[in-house]
């Protein structure tokens, strides 16, 4: 059984973002932790990275950046790797999920957490109050902010993005188009609705312009296009009816727009978990997001640690310091000849911990050879490199990786 990583997390939103954090800061005592990739297709920080984005009770507010800041901050602390990229593909072929990108690439992993929320951002946060506009979350405000929009006339064109939705919206956008802009509607997902010739079917590859919004790249069954516009509208609102996430990334998997999950963030396939907006049942929020990210984080994490060690992990998040351990608590699992050591940490720490005796381990630790391998080649005690390997566990610098199906 060949995989890359034990978890790829797909989504840097904030359910991504804490569901990756979850995977690796396992704060029980010395515990096993996972090697983690996350992918985004955009910045960090998913929709709350918008402002208008904001984190409220009724006498309260925070604005979500501070918290994704932090967030940011621990995936960098964690050493966590961060691939930009566009998830096109992903697919459960037995134990080994494979996640493919744009980029022709793929990446394969024993679990996959998707937090793709309901849309596939690309930049639309550098246009943001730059010709690029964003409906409100909720149907209230739409036709005050549809008139003074339309109010205008946007030379070439105003672009109208939004998923299939979108195409119940559009005669009134028609209807209150005073200002005799050409419209082009952009309906984002798989299914193929409508006839109208200001419809493109597609998905927004990234906005251009200097300064301003100046045109969309599209991706259509025909290839790119390259339509220049005076300005876009984002209709968020169809979105959160119909997200446009899952088309072709995961249809092939759930056959709803939004995912079932149970109380751990598990779907129907084993081994693929999902977290945030993207879920099915919820009010999408940022604070359900984060909450789902973490469950999904540390469910992944119990999963993983299962496969590879045969045993589920101890449930305590901490050492029980006021009573007795159990004969069977776990700690550390009994770590097998056959793991392969896999790096997590960053060279230089990991050399200050190994010092000069064992520094040449660290040319070897990168998942391609077994313990039992590596001490035979340098022909020393496998207990002894255990030891080592064990203190660089606790550190949190590596974690194994199994070679072969399920240990027990
Ligand atoms: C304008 C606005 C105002 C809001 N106001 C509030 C508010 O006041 N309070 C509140 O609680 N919530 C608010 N929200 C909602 C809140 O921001 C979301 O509920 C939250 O961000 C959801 O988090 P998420 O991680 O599930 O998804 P997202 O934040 O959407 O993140 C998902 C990420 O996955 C990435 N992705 C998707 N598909 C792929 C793919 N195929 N490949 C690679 N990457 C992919 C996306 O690019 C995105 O970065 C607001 C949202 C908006 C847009």
């Amino acid at each position: 059984m060949d995989y890359d990583w034990d978890i790829i997390v797909v989504g840097g939103g904030p359910a991504g973002l804490s569901a990756a954090i979850r995977t690796r800061w396992v704060k029980r005592y010395k515990a096993l932790p996972c090697s983690t990739l996350l992918i985004e297709n955009s910045h960090m920080a998913g929709q709350a990275g918008w402002h208008g984005s904001i984190f409220t009770g009724p006498s309260w507010k925070i604005d979500p950046g501070e918290i994704v800041r932090n967030l940011t901050k621990d995936i960098d602390i964690l050493n966590i790797p961060v691939i930009k990229d566009m998830v096109v593909r992903i697919e459960s072929d037995g134990e080994v999920k494979k996640v493919h990108t744009y980029d022709g690439r793929v990446h394969s992993a024993l679990a996959v957490i998707i937090a793709t929320g309901i849309k596939m951002l690309v930049n639309e946060r550098d246009f943001l109050g730059k010709g690029l506009n964003i409906t409100s979350m909720g149907y209230e405000a739409i036709v005050s902010e549809l008139r003074t929009l339309l109010k205008r006339c946007w030379e070439p064109c105003l672009i109208v993005v939004g998923s299939s939705k979108l195409e119940n919206l559009a005669p009134l956008i028609r209807s209150l188009n005073k200002g005799g802009s050409d419209l082009l509607f952009v309906i984002e997902g798989k299914e193929s609705v409508g006839g109208h010739n200001d419809t493109v079917h597609g998905f927004v590859k990234g906005y251009w312009g200097e300064g301003r919004i100046q045109g969309v790249h599209i991706m259509t069954g025909q290839g790119i296009r390259d339509i220049p516009c005076g300005a876009v509208l984002l209709e968020f609102n169809s979105y959160e009816l119909r997200p446009t996430s899952g088309a072709g990334v995961w249809d092939n998997l759930f056959d709803s727009p939004f995912i079932e999950v149970d109380s751990d963030m598990q779907t129907s396939i084993p081994g693929i978990l999902a977290a945030g907006d993207v879920t099915k049942g919820g009010y999408n929020s940022f604070s359900r997001a984060v909450s789902q990210g973490m469950i999904a984080g540390l469910s992944a994490y119990r999963y993983v640690y299962k496969k590879k060690m045969g045993v589920e992990p101890n449930l305590f998040a901490y050492r029980p310091t006021d009573f007795e351990l159990t004969e069977d608590f776990l700690e550390i699992p009994t770590i097998g000849d056959e793991l392969r050591p896999k790096i997590l940490g960053r060279e230089g720490e990991i050399m200050a911990v190994l010092g000069h005796n064992w520094s040449w381990l660290s040319g070897k630790l990168t998942g391609f050879n077994s313990i039992s391998d590596i001490a035979a080649e340098k022909v020393i005690p496998v207990e002894a490199l255990k030891k080592v390997l064990t203190d660089l566990v606790e550190k949190k610098l590596i974690t194994f990786h199994a070679k072969k199906g399920p240990l027990s």
